[in-house]
């Protein structure tokens, strides 16, 4: 007598049993959507709940969570670019750039953040100065990635090296530029590049610049570190400090924070 295997049943069994399960899951998926549609709480997310983080008094002021890195008194956070007290000039609340004294840098280094700064360039306006000569500093994003500060009221330059300009790069959007004398705002946001192991860029470092209240770089992407001459190639760091130029002309700092984030 032959007896017939049973295996054959079991594989005919296989398909119905993921069939039914297929069934199931679609069943709990539609389900899953109409209770998506029927309840506006499906869609809330309660935790984790933001920080809370004072403002500031006024428009500009540091929030309460800011580092602030110079607040007209002193220059206990910044140091020349070789080490030591900077030999800019510093009275009535705001630095000045002696011109020849060279950068200075934070003493901290950042990677992403918020930064604000307050700059004025010289009330007098020397006529033999144009272009680049007329106001001119900077703010490096990691002490290599420049926002040009320049006073272009009424002063032409090339469009990728003016106020509010990443220097030989990205052109503002528009020109917010003050009258010199008076006191302007850069908000900068800052995120850094980052780089894989074996320092390949995963992705570049993107910057939005406010001036003056007005959005004048929006999250552009860096090319690399500033170059006068040539192009930009990224070196796979991830911090730096902030360091203010100093292009010769006496261009002034106030108000300065940051908050890391
Ligand atoms: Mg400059």
């Amino acid at each position: 007598m032959i007896f017939k295997h049973k295996e054959p049943m079991m594989i005919n069994r296989t398909p119905r049993l993921l069939l039914s399960l297929a069934l199931a899951f679609t069943i709990q998926a539609v389900l899953a959507q109409e209770q998506l549609k029927k309840t506006p709480e499906t869609t809330e997310i309660w935790e984790p709940q933001p920080r809370i983080v004072a403002p500031a008094d006024k428009p500009g002021g540091a929030p309460a969570d800011a580092t602030v890195l110079f607040d007209g008194k002193s220059f206990d956070n910044w140091s020349s670019l070789e080490g030591g007290t900077p030999k800019w000039s510093l009275k009535d609340g705001a630095m000045t750039v002696v011109g020849g004294s060279k950068d200075i840098r934070t003493k901290k280094e950042f990677g992403d953040f918020q930064l604000h700064v307050e700059w004025r360039s010289p009330a007098e306006v020397d006529p033999e100065k144009t272009g680049q000569g007329r106001g001119n500093s900077g703010i490096f994003l990691h002490g290599k990635y420049e926002v040009q500060v320049l006073d272009n009221f009424n002063n032409k330059t090339y469009a990728n090296g003016q106020a509010s300009s990443v220097y030989k790069q990205h052109i503002p959007l528009v020109n917010a530029c003050r009258k010199p004398g008076e006191w302007q705002t850069y908000d900068i946001i800052f995120t850094g590049p980052r780089f894989n192991s074996e320092g390949r860029i995963l992705h570049p470092a993107y910057v939005t610049v406010i001036h003056n209240g007005i959005i004048t770089q929006n999250h552009i992407a860096i090319w690399g570190p500033t170059e006068y001459i040539g192009l930009p190639v990224y070196k796979p760091e991830v911090k730096g400090p902030i360091i203010l130029q100093d292009h010769g002309n006496p261009v002034s700092y106030r108000n300065i924070w940051i908050r890391e984030l």
